[in-house]
């Protein structure tokens, strides 16, 4: 197998051969179809994340066929189309795991962070944290919903159920989660870099009813806003553009610090909150929602080798939607 690996953090990735590895007890091997550029590869490559650990091959939105199945794996077939989310795996024992939290797991292995992800032409997976993905959508479209979709319905479901809906940052989640809002009879406000019209455009056309700067107040007060953008001065502004009681979520696994403010844009019960990581459920409603509603993902294309490139450019905010590596 090849893979583009982190061997230093900080530093490019390197386009390295792999000795093809066979699956052990309980895990599948998978033949990377596509594999989906997320901010919080730029995090372990930039080693912003708590458990720096190199080498590793990042990605963590995984779409494959199964090639060879380990001992004891049961329910999944070799030439099965699966995805790999980010947690990749969950100890079942733990007090969060215990109370159905397990994306709060105390022993947990992530994809593309703390095990080999998807940037690769193979990987290895436990087959209890892989989702069967059936035959209907190409692979490059579907590889953005196993993180952006995932953690974006996640978020949308601790904002609460409120009619106008925040998004800071129309990148890869908020472009899937606004279409989920609309079908929800939802009304979504889009923020952007401030003088981004392209992104703006783009979220209009998506649905948005409105769209605009992240610095602009929305025209009227939000039930509830997520923050999707890595950007902590985000949280001050968010929080002054929701309603009393209302709720902000930040969505990333890392920003930068929040800067102070005064007590009255948290005060009347307004809430700031985190999402971290997903559960197995979230990750299976999500994709049964997706395909009612008929999620459309717009993805850029870079071949595998280009991974360097695709997040240079994801960095620079260069495309709409998502990047997706195509071996
Ligand atoms: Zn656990
Ligand atoms: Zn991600």
């Amino acid at each position: 197998m090849h893979a583009m690996v982190l061997k230093q953090i900080g530093t490019p990735l390197e386009w390295t051969e792999r000795p093809d590895r066979a699956p052990a007890r309980g895990e599948v091997r998978v033949n990377v179809l596509a594999c989906g550029v997320c901010r919080t590869d730029l995090h372990v490559i930039d080693g912003e994340l708590s458990k720096p650990q190199t080498p590793i091959i990042p990605g963590h939105e995984i779409v494959g066929r199964i090639d060879a199945l380990g001992p004891g794996v049961a329910g999944l077939q070799i030439g099965d189309r699966v995805g790999i989310p980010w947690l990749g795996y969950a100890c079942g024992v733990c007090p969060y795991c215990v109370m159905h939290r397990e994306n709060l797991c105390d022993r947990p292995l992530f994809t593309g962070y703390t095990r080999d992800g998807g940037y690769a032409t193979a990987t290895i997976a436990d087959a209890r944290f892989v989702f069967p993905l059936g035959e209907q959508g190409e692979d490059a479209a579907l590889a953005p919903l196993l993180c952006a979709g995932f953690i974006g319905w996640r978020s949308l479901v601790i904002a609460g159920e409120g009619k106008r809906i925040g998004l800071y940052g129309f990148g890869a989640s908020a472009h899937i989660i606004a279409q989920v809002a609309r079908w929800q009879h939802r009304s979504v406000f889009a923020f952007t870099r401030p003088g981004d019209s392209p992104a703006q455009k783009f979220a209009l056309g998506l649905g948005a009813a409105w769209a605009g700067g992240s610095d602009e107040m929305p025209p009227e007060p939000l039930d509830a806003a997520i923050i999707f953008a890595a950007v902590g001065d985000l949280v001050p502004l968010a929080l002054k553009a929701v309603r009393k009681g209302g709720r902000v979520v930040c969505a990333g696994i890392h920003m930068s610090d929040i800067p102070s403010f005064p007590y009255s844009i948290l005060w009347e019960e307004r809430e700031l909150l985190s999402v971290a990581n997903l559960t197995r459920k979230d990750g299976a409603d999500f994709l049964k929602i997706a395909a009612q509603i008929g999620v459309v993902t717009r993805v850029t294309r870079y071949p595998l080798q280009q991974a360097n490139r695709a997040l240079s450019d994801l960095r620079e905010g260069k495309f709409e939607g998502a990047a997706v590596l195509v071996p």
